[in-house]
Protein backbone atom coordinates (compact mmCIF):
# COMPACT_ATOMS: atom_id res chain seq x y z
CA UNK A 1 0.00 0.00 0.00
CA UNK A 2 1.49 3.42 -0.64
CA UNK A 3 2.19 5.31 2.15
CA UNK A 4 -0.53 8.09 2.86
CA UNK A 5 0.69 11.90 2.11
CA UNK A 6 0.19 14.06 5.14
CA UNK A 7 0.92 17.32 5.12
CA UNK A 8 1.31 19.23 8.12
CA UNK A 9 1.53 23.01 8.82
CA UNK A 10 3.18 24.31 11.86
CA UNK A 11 6.43 23.33 13.76
CA UNK A 12 5.65 23.68 17.15
CA UNK A 13 5.36 21.29 19.81
CA UNK A 14 2.05 19.75 18.31
CA UNK A 15 2.78 19.95 15.01
CA UNK A 16 5.96 17.91 15.41
CA UNK A 17 4.27 15.76 17.45
CA UNK A 18 1.76 15.25 15.23
CA UNK A 19 4.27 14.28 12.39
CA UNK A 20 6.25 12.29 14.13
CA UNK A 21 3.24 9.83 15.38
CA UNK A 22 1.66 9.73 12.02
CA UNK A 23 5.21 9.29 10.47
CA UNK A 24 5.66 6.25 12.46
CA UNK A 25 2.57 4.79 11.74
CA UNK A 26 3.44 4.69 8.33
CA UNK A 27 2.55 7.87 6.74
CA UNK A 28 4.61 10.08 4.26
CA UNK A 29 4.70 13.40 6.70
CA UNK A 30 6.28 16.96 5.60
CA UNK A 31 5.80 19.49 7.93
CA UNK A 32 5.94 23.53 6.84
CA UNK A 33 7.19 25.86 9.33
CA UNK A 34 7.10 29.64 8.49
CA UNK A 35 9.49 30.94 10.63
CA UNK A 36 13.02 29.90 10.00
CA UNK A 37 13.33 27.73 13.41
CA UNK A 38 11.25 24.84 15.01
CA UNK A 39 9.04 25.38 18.36
CA UNK A 40 6.97 28.00 18.11
CA UNK A 41 6.07 29.71 21.40
CA UNK A 42 8.08 26.52 23.09
CA UNK A 43 11.18 28.81 22.08
CA UNK A 44 14.07 29.30 24.43
CA UNK A 45 16.88 32.37 23.82
CA UNK A 46 20.41 32.67 24.76
CA UNK A 47 20.61 36.01 26.71
CA UNK A 48 23.52 36.66 28.15
CA UNK A 49 24.72 33.23 28.98
CA UNK A 50 20.78 32.43 30.38
CA UNK A 51 17.91 30.29 28.72
CA UNK A 52 14.91 32.42 28.64
CA UNK A 53 11.97 30.62 27.81
CA UNK A 54 8.99 32.98 25.80
CA UNK A 55 7.84 33.80 29.68
CA UNK A 56 7.40 30.46 32.27
CA UNK A 57 7.15 27.08 30.95
CA UNK A 58 6.19 24.24 33.29
CA UNK A 59 5.31 20.55 32.08
CA UNK A 60 2.91 18.92 34.65
CA UNK A 61 4.68 15.43 34.91
CA UNK A 62 1.08 13.66 35.35
CA UNK A 63 -0.47 15.32 31.98
CA UNK A 64 -1.06 14.64 28.19
CA UNK A 65 2.42 16.13 26.74
CA UNK A 66 4.26 13.28 30.02
CA UNK A 67 2.26 10.66 28.36
CA UNK A 68 2.57 11.44 24.49
CA UNK A 69 6.40 12.14 25.07
CA UNK A 70 6.75 8.51 26.65
CA UNK A 71 5.31 6.94 23.91
CA UNK A 72 7.92 8.79 21.43
CA UNK A 73 10.89 8.16 24.09
CA UNK A 74 11.37 11.27 24.99
CA UNK A 75 12.26 11.81 28.73
CA UNK A 76 12.35 15.64 29.53
CA UNK A 77 15.26 16.70 32.46
CA UNK A 78 14.55 19.07 34.92
CA UNK A 79 13.89 19.85 38.22
CA UNK A 80 10.88 19.74 40.29
CA UNK A 81 9.97 23.61 41.67
CA UNK A 82 8.87 23.76 45.67
CA UNK A 83 10.91 20.84 47.78
CA UNK A 84 13.48 23.58 48.97
CA UNK A 85 13.28 27.71 49.36
CA UNK A 86 10.67 29.74 50.90
CA UNK A 87 7.43 30.32 49.00
CA UNK A 88 5.10 33.26 49.17
CA UNK A 89 1.59 35.05 49.02
CA UNK A 90 1.70 38.29 47.97
CA UNK A 91 -1.03 40.74 49.73
CA UNK A 92 -1.25 44.66 49.52
CA UNK A 93 2.71 44.68 48.56
CA UNK A 94 4.09 42.48 51.65
CA UNK A 95 5.27 38.79 51.41
CA UNK A 96 2.67 36.00 53.43
CA UNK A 97 3.39 32.50 54.03
CA UNK A 98 2.01 31.13 50.90
CA UNK A 99 -0.28 28.11 52.10
CA UNK A 100 0.80 24.77 49.72
CA UNK A 101 1.03 21.89 52.24
CA UNK A 102 -0.02 21.09 55.94
CA UNK A 103 2.96 23.44 57.58
CA UNK A 104 2.66 26.38 55.53
CA UNK A 105 -1.10 26.25 55.96
CA UNK A 106 -1.30 26.04 59.77
CA UNK A 107 1.63 28.97 59.09
CA UNK A 108 0.41 31.59 57.09
CA UNK A 109 -1.58 34.71 58.13
CA UNK A 110 -3.42 35.18 54.62
CA UNK A 111 -6.20 32.83 56.37
CA UNK A 112 -8.20 32.70 59.47
CA UNK A 113 -8.77 29.90 61.57
CA UNK A 114 -11.83 28.66 59.94
CA UNK A 115 -10.56 29.80 56.75
CA UNK A 116 -7.38 27.48 57.32
CA UNK A 117 -9.79 24.80 58.64
CA UNK A 118 -12.38 24.85 54.83
CA UNK A 119 -9.14 25.18 53.13
CA UNK A 120 -8.10 22.12 54.45
CA UNK A 121 -11.00 20.10 53.86
CA UNK A 122 -10.92 21.20 50.37
CA UNK A 123 -7.21 19.84 49.80
CA UNK A 124 -8.06 16.64 51.33
CA UNK A 125 -11.21 16.15 49.49
CA UNK A 126 -10.33 17.39 45.70
CA UNK A 127 -8.39 14.48 44.58
CA UNK A 128 -12.13 12.83 45.04
CA UNK A 129 -13.95 15.29 43.08
CA UNK A 130 -14.91 14.94 39.08
CA UNK A 131 -13.84 17.48 37.47
CA UNK A 132 -16.99 16.69 34.56
CA UNK A 133 -19.29 17.17 36.73
CA UNK A 134 -18.16 20.78 36.86
CA UNK A 135 -18.02 21.34 33.08
CA UNK A 136 -21.08 24.20 32.75
CA UNK A 137 -20.08 25.49 36.06
CA UNK A 138 -17.77 28.84 36.28
CA UNK A 139 -14.79 28.78 38.80
CA UNK A 140 -16.46 31.75 40.49
CA UNK A 141 -19.57 29.81 40.73
CA UNK A 142 -18.30 26.93 41.93
CA UNK A 143 -16.34 28.80 44.84
CA UNK A 144 -19.19 30.70 45.66
CA UNK A 145 -21.36 27.61 46.01
CA UNK A 146 -18.45 24.49 47.69
CA UNK A 147 -16.72 27.60 50.04
CA UNK A 148 -18.37 29.93 52.80
CA UNK A 149 -15.13 31.99 53.13
CA UNK A 150 -13.78 35.02 50.88
CA UNK A 151 -10.01 34.23 52.08
CA UNK A 152 -10.05 30.85 51.13
CA UNK A 153 -11.79 31.27 47.91
CA UNK A 154 -8.91 33.75 47.36
CA UNK A 155 -6.40 31.46 47.76
CA UNK A 156 -8.35 28.75 46.19
CA UNK A 157 -8.56 31.21 42.92
CA UNK A 158 -5.09 32.21 42.94
CA UNK A 159 -3.54 28.34 42.67
CA UNK A 160 -5.93 27.85 39.90
CA UNK A 161 -5.19 30.77 37.83
CA UNK A 162 -1.44 29.43 38.38
CA UNK A 163 -2.27 26.26 37.34
CA UNK A 164 -4.66 27.25 33.97
CA UNK A 165 -2.74 31.10 33.17
CA UNK A 166 -6.20 32.09 33.23
CA UNK A 167 -7.94 34.67 35.55
CA UNK A 168 -11.32 35.37 34.10
CA UNK A 169 -13.03 32.60 36.90
CA UNK A 170 -16.70 34.34 35.52
CA UNK A 171 -15.78 32.96 32.08
CA UNK A 172 -13.02 29.72 32.94
CA UNK A 173 -14.89 26.20 33.40
CA UNK A 174 -14.44 24.97 37.12
CA UNK A 175 -13.64 21.17 35.41
CA UNK A 176 -10.90 23.18 33.55
CA UNK A 177 -9.07 24.69 37.21
CA UNK A 178 -10.05 21.55 38.97
CA UNK A 179 -8.78 18.88 36.61
CA UNK A 180 -5.53 21.54 36.74
CA UNK A 181 -5.22 21.58 40.53
CA UNK A 182 -5.19 17.51 40.31
CA UNK A 183 -2.43 17.52 38.14
CA UNK A 184 -0.39 19.85 40.28
CA UNK A 185 -1.27 17.92 43.44
CA UNK A 186 -0.69 14.62 42.36
CA UNK A 187 3.15 14.78 40.38
CA UNK A 188 3.81 18.83 40.41
CA UNK A 189 5.31 20.21 37.57
CA UNK A 190 9.01 20.04 35.79
CA UNK A 191 10.88 22.68 35.27
CA UNK A 192 13.28 21.90 31.99
CA UNK A 193 16.96 22.09 31.89
CA UNK A 194 18.56 24.41 28.93
CA UNK A 195 14.70 25.43 28.49
CA UNK A 196 11.22 24.29 26.32
CA UNK A 197 13.95 24.51 23.14
CA UNK A 198 15.42 21.10 24.60
CA UNK A 199 12.18 19.58 24.05
CA UNK A 200 11.49 21.10 21.02
CA UNK A 201 14.91 19.19 19.84
CA UNK A 202 14.41 16.11 21.41
CA UNK A 203 10.72 15.65 19.53
CA UNK A 204 12.34 16.76 15.86
CA UNK A 205 14.79 14.14 16.46
CA UNK A 206 12.67 11.65 16.88
CA UNK A 207 10.21 13.05 13.77
CA UNK A 208 13.41 13.25 11.69
CA UNK A 209 14.44 9.59 12.72
CA UNK A 210 10.96 8.41 11.77
CA UNK A 211 11.45 10.07 8.03
CA UNK A 212 9.79 13.27 8.45
CA UNK A 213 10.77 16.26 5.75
CA UNK A 214 11.03 19.43 7.77
CA UNK A 215 10.52 22.59 5.72
CA UNK A 216 11.44 26.18 7.54
CA UNK A 217 11.09 29.16 5.78
CA UNK A 218 7.79 28.04 4.47
CA UNK A 219 5.01 29.87 4.68
CA UNK A 220 1.34 28.37 3.58
CA UNK A 221 -0.91 30.56 2.32
CA UNK A 222 -4.09 28.35 1.58
CA UNK A 223 -5.73 24.68 1.82
CA UNK A 224 -6.93 23.41 -1.21
CA UNK A 225 -9.78 21.45 -1.38
CA UNK A 226 -12.44 20.19 -4.02
CA UNK A 227 -15.57 18.46 -3.48
CA UNK A 228 -15.47 18.62 0.31
CA UNK A 229 -12.14 17.08 0.47
CA UNK A 230 -8.78 18.18 0.99
CA UNK A 231 -5.81 18.17 -1.88
CA UNK A 232 -3.22 19.77 -1.09
CA UNK A 233 -1.51 23.22 0.59
CA UNK A 234 -1.16 26.38 -1.73
CA UNK A 235 2.77 27.88 -0.39
CA UNK A 236 3.40 31.05 -0.15
CA UNK A 237 5.44 31.45 -2.91
CA UNK A 238 2.26 30.22 -5.26
CA UNK A 239 2.90 26.48 -5.97
CA UNK A 240 0.77 23.23 -4.80
CA UNK A 241 1.71 20.16 -2.46
CA UNK A 242 -0.54 17.47 -3.34
CA UNK A 243 -1.51 15.31 0.34
CA UNK A 244 -4.44 13.36 1.29
CA UNK A 245 -4.43 14.89 4.63
CA UNK A 246 -3.58 18.55 6.22
CA UNK A 247 -3.11 19.01 10.06
CA UNK A 248 -3.16 22.79 10.78
CA UNK A 249 -0.87 23.02 14.08
CA UNK A 250 -1.22 27.17 14.50
CA UNK A 251 -4.07 28.99 15.86
CA UNK A 252 -7.70 29.36 15.14
CA UNK A 253 -6.87 32.57 13.28
CA UNK A 254 -4.44 30.90 11.14
CA UNK A 255 -6.34 28.20 10.18
CA UNK A 256 -9.58 30.42 9.51
CA UNK A 257 -7.10 32.38 7.34
CA UNK A 258 -6.07 29.06 5.48
CA UNK A 259 -9.70 28.83 4.59
CA UNK A 260 -10.85 32.15 4.02
CA UNK A 261 -14.74 31.07 2.93
CA UNK A 262 -15.53 28.63 5.41
CA UNK A 263 -17.47 30.66 7.87
CA UNK A 264 -17.43 27.55 10.44
CA UNK A 265 -14.23 28.46 10.84
CA UNK A 266 -14.50 31.74 11.14
CA UNK A 267 -16.82 31.60 13.26
CA UNK A 268 -15.06 29.53 15.70
CA UNK A 269 -11.68 31.65 15.52
CA UNK A 270 -14.09 34.58 16.73
CA UNK A 271 -15.10 32.69 19.52
CA UNK A 272 -12.11 31.97 20.77
CA UNK A 273 -10.91 33.81 23.58
CA UNK A 274 -7.12 33.80 24.00
CA UNK A 275 -5.32 33.67 27.61
CA UNK A 276 -2.62 36.23 27.83
CA UNK A 277 -0.14 37.29 29.98
CA UNK A 278 3.11 40.21 30.35
CA UNK A 279 5.95 38.66 31.23
CA UNK A 280 9.35 39.87 32.03
CA UNK A 281 12.78 37.58 32.21
CA UNK A 282 15.79 38.57 34.38
CA UNK A 283 19.34 36.90 34.48
CA UNK A 284 21.44 37.79 37.52
CA UNK A 285 24.59 37.12 38.76
CA UNK A 286 23.15 36.42 41.74
CA UNK A 287 19.64 36.70 43.98
CA UNK A 288 19.86 39.22 46.75
CA UNK A 289 17.70 36.76 49.29
CA UNK A 290 18.84 33.07 47.83
CA UNK A 291 16.30 31.53 49.73
CA UNK A 292 13.01 33.55 48.09
CA UNK A 293 12.20 31.51 45.17
CA UNK A 294 8.41 31.48 43.96
CA UNK A 295 5.66 34.08 44.84
CA UNK A 296 1.90 33.93 43.57
CA UNK A 297 -0.43 37.54 44.41
CA UNK A 298 -3.39 36.71 46.27
CA UNK A 299 -5.02 40.42 45.41
CA UNK A 300 -3.57 40.58 42.18
CA UNK A 301 -2.42 38.64 38.97
CA UNK A 302 1.49 38.31 39.96
CA UNK A 303 3.78 35.07 39.67
CA UNK A 304 7.50 34.93 40.33
CA UNK A 305 9.78 32.39 40.44
CA UNK A 306 13.61 31.34 40.13
CA UNK A 307 13.37 28.73 37.75
CA UNK A 308 17.25 28.30 37.81
CA UNK A 309 16.73 27.18 41.43
CA UNK A 310 15.97 23.59 40.30
CA UNK A 311 16.57 24.25 36.25
CA UNK A 312 20.08 24.25 34.39
CA UNK A 313 19.17 27.34 32.76
CA UNK A 314 22.27 30.07 33.06
CA UNK A 315 25.74 30.68 34.62
CA UNK A 316 26.58 29.02 38.18
CA UNK A 317 25.64 30.70 40.88
CA UNK A 318 23.72 32.87 38.94
CA UNK A 319 19.91 33.20 38.90
CA UNK A 320 16.96 32.81 35.95
CA UNK A 321 13.75 34.63 37.25
CA UNK A 322 10.49 34.38 35.68
CA UNK A 323 8.19 37.31 36.82
CA UNK A 324 4.64 37.41 34.94
CA UNK A 325 1.56 39.21 35.23
CA UNK A 326 -1.89 37.32 34.30
CA UNK A 327 -3.93 39.72 31.82
CA UNK A 328 -7.70 39.64 32.60
CA UNK A 329 -9.15 40.46 29.19
CA UNK A 330 -7.47 39.91 26.05
CA UNK A 331 -6.74 43.41 24.86
CA UNK A 332 -5.24 44.43 28.28
CA UNK A 333 -1.04 45.08 28.99
CA UNK A 334 1.12 45.65 31.65
CA UNK A 335 3.97 47.84 31.94
CA UNK A 336 7.35 46.84 32.49
CA UNK A 337 7.66 49.03 35.70
CA UNK A 338 4.52 47.18 37.15
CA UNK A 339 6.24 43.58 37.04
CA UNK A 340 9.69 45.29 38.70
CA UNK A 341 7.91 46.12 41.52
CA UNK A 342 6.39 42.77 42.12
CA UNK A 343 10.26 41.77 42.14
CA UNK A 344 11.11 44.61 44.17
CA UNK A 345 9.19 42.82 46.88
CA UNK A 346 10.52 39.49 46.69
CA UNK A 347 14.38 40.59 45.78
CA UNK A 348 15.15 43.84 46.75
CA UNK A 349 18.22 45.20 45.35
CA UNK A 350 18.12 42.87 42.30
CA UNK A 351 18.79 45.47 39.83
CA UNK A 352 22.47 45.71 41.20
CA UNK A 353 22.79 42.02 39.65
CA UNK A 354 21.09 42.33 36.36
CA UNK A 355 22.94 40.97 33.29
CA UNK A 356 19.85 39.97 31.39
CA UNK A 357 16.84 41.14 31.00
CA UNK A 358 13.38 40.89 28.37
CA UNK A 359 9.98 41.97 28.93
CA UNK A 360 7.03 41.21 26.94
CA UNK A 361 4.11 43.43 27.28
CA UNK A 362 1.24 40.60 25.98
CA UNK A 363 1.74 36.82 25.12
CA UNK A 364 -1.07 34.38 23.70
CA UNK A 365 -0.06 31.61 26.42
CA UNK A 366 -3.25 29.30 25.05
CA UNK A 367 -5.48 30.34 21.95
CA UNK A 368 -9.14 29.60 24.13
CA UNK A 369 -10.30 29.56 27.12
CA UNK A 370 -12.95 26.69 27.92
CA UNK A 371 -15.50 28.31 29.29
CA UNK A 372 -18.33 26.82 31.24
CA UNK A 373 -20.75 28.96 29.04
CA UNK A 374 -19.54 26.31 26.03
CA UNK A 375 -19.33 23.30 28.15
CA UNK A 376 -15.45 23.09 29.24
CA UNK A 377 -13.43 21.08 27.71
CA UNK A 378 -15.81 19.55 25.48
CA UNK A 379 -16.65 22.70 24.02
CA UNK A 380 -13.53 23.20 22.69
CA UNK A 381 -13.60 22.46 18.24
CA UNK A 382 -12.42 18.84 18.05
CA UNK A 383 -9.31 18.19 16.05
CA UNK A 384 -11.14 16.12 13.33
CA UNK A 385 -12.81 18.89 10.85
CA UNK A 386 -16.13 17.45 10.45
CA UNK A 387 -17.38 18.97 6.90
CA UNK A 388 -13.98 18.55 5.53
CA UNK A 389 -12.84 15.08 4.79
CA UNK A 390 -8.65 14.79 5.74
CA UNK A 391 -8.58 18.25 7.35
CA UNK A 392 -7.44 18.22 11.18
CA UNK A 393 -6.02 20.43 13.64
CA UNK A 394 -3.49 20.58 16.91
CA UNK A 395 -3.47 23.37 19.52
CA UNK A 396 -3.65 24.59 22.59
CA UNK A 397 -7.35 25.24 21.74
CA UNK A 398 -8.20 21.81 19.91
CA UNK A 399 -9.61 18.76 21.48
CA UNK A 400 -11.30 17.64 25.14
CA UNK A 401 -8.31 16.47 26.99
CA UNK A 402 -5.86 19.34 28.44
CA UNK A 403 -4.79 23.17 28.96
CA UNK A 404 -1.60 24.42 27.61
CA UNK A 405 0.40 22.32 26.18
CA UNK A 406 -1.15 19.11 27.45
CA UNK A 407 -3.74 19.75 25.00
CA UNK A 408 -1.46 20.41 21.84
CA UNK A 409 -0.01 16.87 22.33
CA UNK A 410 -3.55 15.29 23.38
CA UNK A 411 -4.72 17.03 19.68
CA UNK A 412 -1.89 15.37 18.03
CA UNK A 413 -2.55 11.61 19.24
CA UNK A 414 -6.80 12.37 18.58
CA UNK A 415 -4.86 13.32 14.78
CA UNK A 416 -3.06 10.70 14.75
CA UNK A 417 -5.68 7.45 15.73
CA UNK A 418 -8.39 9.16 13.66
CA UNK A 419 -5.75 9.56 10.09
CA UNK A 420 -4.18 6.14 11.07
CA UNK A 421 -7.94 4.37 11.48
CA UNK A 422 -9.04 6.17 8.43
CA UNK A 423 -5.75 4.57 6.43
CA UNK A 424 -6.73 1.24 8.36
CA UNK A 425 -10.20 1.37 6.25
CA UNK A 426 -9.41 2.64 2.88
CA UNK A 427 -7.81 -0.38 1.83
CA UNK A 428 -11.09 -2.43 2.70
CA UNK A 429 -13.30 -0.34 1.04
CA UNK A 430 -10.77 -0.65 -2.04
CA UNK A 431 -10.83 -4.21 -2.19
CA UNK A 432 -15.05 -4.16 -1.62
CA UNK A 433 -15.34 -1.82 -4.20
C1 LIG B 1 4.03 33.22 28.65
C2 LIG B 1 3.69 31.78 28.35
C3 LIG B 1 3.74 30.84 29.37
C4 LIG B 1 3.39 29.51 29.11
N1 LIG B 1 3.50 28.59 30.12
C5 LIG B 1 3.17 27.31 29.89
C6 LIG B 1 3.29 26.33 30.91
O1 LIG B 1 3.74 26.63 32.01
N2 LIG B 1 2.93 25.06 30.65
C7 LIG B 1 2.43 24.69 29.42
O2 LIG B 1 2.09 23.52 29.25
N3 LIG B 1 2.31 25.58 28.44
C8 LIG B 1 2.66 26.88 28.65
N4 LIG B 1 2.55 27.81 27.64
C9 LIG B 1 1.86 27.41 26.42
C10 LIG B 1 2.75 26.63 25.47
O3 LIG B 1 3.88 27.39 25.11
C11 LIG B 1 1.91 26.34 24.23
O4 LIG B 1 0.69 25.73 24.58
C12 LIG B 1 2.61 25.41 23.25
O5 LIG B 1 3.94 25.80 23.01
C13 LIG B 1 1.77 25.40 21.97
O6 LIG B 1 2.39 24.63 20.98
P1 LIG B 1 1.68 24.52 19.57
O7 LIG B 1 2.57 23.74 18.70
O8 LIG B 1 0.28 24.04 19.74
O9 LIG B 1 1.54 26.03 19.04
P2 LIG B 1 2.73 27.13 18.64
O10 LIG B 1 3.86 26.87 19.53
O11 LIG B 1 2.05 28.41 18.67
O12 LIG B 1 3.13 26.69 17.18
C14 LIG B 1 2.38 27.03 16.03
C15 LIG B 1 3.37 27.13 14.86
O13 LIG B 1 2.62 27.20 13.64
C16 LIG B 1 3.34 28.05 12.77
N5 LIG B 1 2.39 28.50 11.70
C17 LIG B 1 1.17 29.06 11.89
N6 LIG B 1 0.59 29.34 10.70
C18 LIG B 1 1.47 28.92 9.74
C19 LIG B 1 1.44 28.96 8.30
N7 LIG B 1 0.41 29.48 7.61
N8 LIG B 1 2.50 28.44 7.62
C20 LIG B 1 3.57 27.89 8.29
N9 LIG B 1 3.65 27.86 9.65
C21 LIG B 1 2.61 28.37 10.37
C22 LIG B 1 3.82 29.17 13.68
O14 LIG B 1 4.89 29.90 13.12
C23 LIG B 1 4.23 28.37 14.93
O15 LIG B 1 5.59 28.00 14.90
C24 LIG B 1 2.93 29.13 27.84
C25 LIG B 1 2.91 30.08 26.80
C26 LIG B 1 3.30 31.39 27.04
C27 LIG B 1 3.30 32.38 25.91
Amino acid sequence: MEAKKVAVVGGGLGGLTAAALMARGGCAVTLYERSKHLGGRAQTSDVEGFRFNLGPHALYRAGAAMRVLGRLGVKPQGGIPGQSGAAYALRAGRLHTLPRGPVSLMTTDVLSLPGKLEMARLLASLPRIDPDTLAHVSLREWLNTRLSRDDVRAVIATLARVATYCGDLDALSAQVAVTQLQLALEANVLYLDDGWAALVSSVEAVARDAGVTLELSAKVDGVVIESGQVQGLRMGDGTVRAADAVVLAGSPGDVSRLLPEDTVLAREAAESTPVKAATLELGLSRLPRPEALFALGIDGPWYVSVHSAVAKLGPEGGAMVHVMKYLATPDTEATEAELEAVMDVLQPGWRAHLVARRFRPSLVVSHRIPTAKSGGLAGRPPSEVPHVRGLYRVGDWVGDEGMLVDASFASAESVERALLRHRHEEPRLAVGA
